[in-house]
């Protein structure tokens, strides 16, 4: 792989290609782009610890956000060459429930203003495996990390957006991403049980990307909060308060994904309603929680299109 000395500044590729569940966005970055862990056997790079939980949250970074994803990809070279014959294979790990592959794609961390480190998905490797130790800016980085950053001011206004079928999306993606406020405000429910007929529902990969992004709070106009975790558990809570009603898995199937266990809040505090009346609320609920993401990624709010693109209603 290329070899960059820590903190020098990244050149590799001129443009940045954010890769999302539903699409990709590319632009000119307008902040400042440095280098970290891009490490190539013989030279020689820092070793020493890191804090606890640190690989951990460089995992939760790359299961997140691909940055400029290859086809191909990169093997270690500081590890012995395969003994054995035939391709080399890129690394994997589990990490929540998912597989990731590392050595195909960057991540990027927000440092300060303007500035933003960029490193390899093979950097976890290079800690775990390697005894590498990032610069200390970068490690405090990696704690504070905020996921939303793709959906703020980073991402300058004329970036080039795309569906995942490739189609250029000409409006600003105005969607609310669950995280950050959002995933502080909600609450887990407090007497989740099962309905008695579960709904056999299928979502297409699309919808499936739309609850992986997750729908955070807006305003009283959107009335829930949703979001699909990595482990494949979804959950909706009510926006105003935070209150989580339902939960459900998603079993990933080749088209998109089938929705069990559904089970619901009975705690008569936080939820009104009997159990035979579900699934057919939960489905309503749902529909309104991919439908506002839908009409939020094509740049409309509750109350109209976007003042930045003026389009028609
Ligand atoms: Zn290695």
């Amino acid at each position: 792989m290329a070899h960059f000395p820590d903190l020098s500044v990244y050149t590799y590729h001129p443009e940045e290609i954010i890769g999302f569940p539903t699409g990709t966005t590319s632009c000119r970055p307008g902040y400042e782009r440095l280098n970290v862990g891009w490490l190539d056997a013989p030279h020689e790079f820092e070793t020493g610890t890191v804090a606890d939980g640190f690989a951990d949250a460089l995992l939760d970074i790359i299961a997140g956000r691909r940055i400029n994803q290859m086809r191909g990809f990169h093997v270690c070279t500081l590890c012995p060459a395969q003994a054995s014959p035939g391709r080399p294979r890129s690394l994997e790990v589990v990490h929540r429930s998912r597989t990731l592959y590392l050595g195909s794609s960057e991540i990027r961390v927000p440092s300060g203003p303007g500035t933003m480190f960029a490193a390899p998905t093979l950097i976890w490797h290079y800690v775990t495996a390697h005894g590498y130790r990032p610069p200390d800016v970068f490690v405090l980085a990696v704690h504070g990390y905020d996921p939303e950053w793709t959906s703020g001011p980073w991402v300058p206004a004329d970036a080039d957006r795309r569906d995942s079928r490739g189609d250029p999306l000409t409006s600003p993606d105005l969607r609310p991403l669950f995280g950050g406020e959002a995933a502080r405000k909600a609450t887990p429910a407090l007497d989740l049980r099962p309905v008695p007929v579960q709904p056999g529902l299928v979502l297409d990969n699309d919808a499936v990307g739309l609850l992986r992004d997750g729908l955070g709070w807006y305003d009283m106009e959107i009335r829930w909060m949703a979001h699909l975790d990595d482990s494949g558990v979804l959950r909706l809570w009510r926006s105003w308060k935070g209150q989580q009603v339902y939960e459900a898995r998603l079993v990933p199937g080749p088209d998109g994904a089938t929705l069990t266990g559904l089970t619901v809040e009975q705690d008569p505090s936080r939820h009104q309603g009997t159990l035979d009346r579900e699934p057919d609320l939960f489905e309503r609920v749902l529909r309104s929680c991919l439908d506002h993401p839908r009409r939020f990624r094509a740049g409309h709010t509750p109350y109209g299109p976007s003042p930045v693109t003026g389009a028609p209603g």
